[in-house]
């Protein structure tokens, strides 16, 4: 059977990653899209869930499931871990089903070089760091330390851009969003064709 496409969507936190995410998953539901739900040691924000944003589990819970080898990839970002289910992306691609990453750039990095297969494509999503502040700050959601130090990170995050096969400038929705669409319609086909 065809395998599906392994999707990494990433770039600094708080360049619109979950958004465009979002957008995608409900305007182009023809790219068959599945999202694979994290896990972090992070605490929930007021309005996500537990099983649909990320699965929120503590510190050791993480841990073991990292002496288990069950990360496809796992990061320590400020502060807290986020992990890439190992298992669960697998089948899903090895049932021709497309799946989404949303990361952080090392993890990126991580599942890039470690990759087999054609069946991947990296899209780095990027903005100007006064409009990375305006959207972090503005969710309201973080003390004004984690900002700071979220800040540093998207600073020192924007040169792995050249690491990725696509890099896409987040300046509006759904303008944004279709040129994402796009980069993932052509490789499907491309996919489907090489492989006939
Ligand atoms: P947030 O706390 O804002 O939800 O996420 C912080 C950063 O971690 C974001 O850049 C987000 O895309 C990234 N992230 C979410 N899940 C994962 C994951 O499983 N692995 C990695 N490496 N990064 C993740």
């Amino acid at each position: 059977m065809k395998k599906g496409l392994l999707v990494i969507l990433s770039g600094p936190s708080g360049v619109g990653k979950g958004t465009i995410r979002k957008e995608l998953m409900e305007k182009y539901p023809q790219l068959n899209l599945h999202y694979s739900i994290s896990m972090t040691t992070r605490e929930p924000r007021a309005q996500e869930i537990d099983g649909i944003d990320y699965f929120f589990v503590d510190r050791p819970t993480f841990e073991q499931n990292i002496k288990d080898g069950k990360f496809l990839e796992y990061q320590s970002f400020v502060g807290n871990y986020y992990g890439t289910p190992k298992e669960y992306v697998s089948n899903l691609l090895n049932n021709g089903i497309n799946v989404l990453l949303e990361i952080e750039v090392n993890g990126a990095k991580q599942v890039m070089s470690n990759f087999v297969g054609d069946n991947i494509v990296s899209i780095f999503l990027t903005a100007s760091i006064e409009e990375i502040k305006k959207r972090i700050t503005s969710r309201r959601t973080e003390s004004p330390i984690i900002i700071e130090e979220r800040l540093n990170k998207a600073k020192s995050e924007f040169c792995a851009c050249k690491y990725y096969d696509f890099v896409v400038c987040n300046n509006k929705l759904d303008v944004t969003t279709k040129e994402i669409a796009d980069i993932i319609e052509d490789k499907i086909y491309s996919l489907n064709n090489n492989n006939k």
